[in-house]
This record gives structure tokens, sequence and C-alpha cells, in this order.
């Protein structure tokens, strides 16, 4: 079942369900990408409807951001809860380390996907990582040979939005992989160079506060959060009266 927040439709799943979906996709015959936006993903949809299409045809969609519980709430759709991009690959992760599947990481400044790839293979042993590449290329043509040379099952599409879901949607049949998921900043993290809010900040919803103090260029971005949800608050009021 998928709950429609200002254009874009996501998928109502716990953080359990969402991983064993996405295992699932992982061992199905076919290829299929998962997408995780948060506010200003979906105000970027609202401006490009080839984007918006783009997130909507994934076969995950997952609400990343608190920002999106709350304008789920708003809008008398609400979600089970947040499913944030780096909970999901983790849980994944746990699940493709006993298998022999196969991971890619694709993304990030050069050396950051190698030392994630070092750091990832400490914490799950057993974990096949048959590949990385940097974030930083012209051509795809190299990156997409490189990804199917390695035989990857599952990519981890760490590029940005909305160059990572473009990537994704574009490329991913191309490349052999069956799952790719867009993750944005997360390998950034699994390498160590970011580090993420402590659990209180995270249950408290709060995360992108600390994000915020510890990345203070992301004022711009951020400051477009509240607009969002008086966005969402006066589509409510629209289809209330309507
Ligand atoms: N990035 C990339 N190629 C690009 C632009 C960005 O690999 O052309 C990477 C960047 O280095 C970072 C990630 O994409 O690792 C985006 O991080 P950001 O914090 O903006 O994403 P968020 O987690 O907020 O979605």
């Amino acid at each position: 079942m998928r709950n429609e927040i200002m254009g874009v439709s996501f998928d109502d799943l716990t953080l359990e369900e969402a991983v064993r979906t996405g295992e699932a996709l992982a061992e199905g015959p076919d290829f299929s990408y998962v997408v995780t936006p948060n506010p200003e993903i979906v105000n970027m949809a609202r401006q490009a409807e080839d984007y918006k299409t783009i997130l909507n045809q994934a076969a995950l969609v997952l609400p990343d951001g608190i920002g999106v519980v709350y304008a789920a709430r708003i809008l008398g759709r609400p979600l089970k809860g947040r499913v944030p991009g780096i909970d999901f690959a983790s849980g994944l992760l746990d699940r493709l380390k006993g298998t022999q599947r196969r991971l890619f990481l694709l993304g990030a400044k050069p050396g950051v996907a190698e030392q994630a790839a070092e750091n990832l293979k400490q914490r799950y042993p057993g974990l096949v990582i048959c590949g990385t590449h940097d974030g930083y290329f012209q051509d795809a043509g190299p990156v997409v040979e490189a990804i199917r040379a390695a035989e990857a099952d599952v990519v981890f599409v760490c590029l940005g939005a909305p160059k990572q879901e473009r990537w994704m949607a574009r490329y991913g049949p191309q490349t052999g992989a069956r799952l790719m998921v867009g993750l944005g900043g997360v390998l950034d993290v699994y390498a160590g160079n970011v580090k993420r809010a402590p659990e209180v900040w995270q249950k408290a919803g709060m995360e992108w506060l600390y994000r915020l103090l510890h990345q203070p260029s992301r004022f711009g971005r951020m400051a477009k959060l509240p607009l969002f949800l008086v966005e969402a608050a006066r589509e409510s009021r629209k289809k209330g009266s309507a």
C-alpha cells in the first residue's frame, strides 16, 4: 500500500518490512531500484514531472526524513514511521552478509567508497564487496561497465539527489545488477568522514538538527523544510474543502 504525499507515493512499511522487501528484490529476476526521499527530494519532484515519475516508478519509496512523516500526518495519510536510508542500507547489509550476493559501492569523492568498503567488511564479516567507484565521473559508460564486470547484484548509488535517482532509472538496467538503492551521503558515513546523530537525537526526530549543527552549509537547503509542512497543511485544507 502506498500513501501519496505531495505527489510522491510512499510505501507504508516499518524498517523491518522494508528490509525484507529489499532482500526479496535483490533475489528477484528483474532489475529494480529503491529511493529514499526526504522533503527536499519531494520538493524537487514537485518541480520536475519526469523526476517525480522516476521516484514513483521505484520498487520501494521509503520516507527518509521526519518531515515526510509529519507531512503525511498533516495530510491525514499517516505513515508507520521514518525509514532512514542508512538504516535500510544497514539492514540489507546484515541480510547480504551471509549470502554470496555481491555489493558494489558507487559514489562520493575519490577514496571514500574504498574506505567505506574496508569498514563495512569489518562490520559485516562475510559481506562480498565486489567493487567501488567514486561519484565524480563524466561518462556513465565506464561505470556501467565496471558494475557489469564486477557482476554486482546490489549497488548502493550515492551521487546525491536528483542525480542518483536519474542515474539508477536510466543506467541501472544495463548493469546486470538486480537492485540499486539511492542513498545520498551514506558512503561518507560508512567511511567515517561524517558522523550520524546519536541515537537519542534520532529517536527524537532531531537528526536533521544534528546534521545542521555539524554541517552549517546545509542551512540554505534546510530552511525550506518548514515551508514544506506549510504546503502540506495548505494541500490538506484544499482537499478538505473540495
Ligand atoms: N556526490 C557524488 N557525485 C556528485 C555529487 C555528489 O558522488 O556529482 C556525492 C557527495 O560526495 C556525497 C553525496 O553524493 O557523498 C551526497 O551527499 P548529500 O549529503 O548531499 O546527500 P543527502 O544525504 O543529503 O541526500
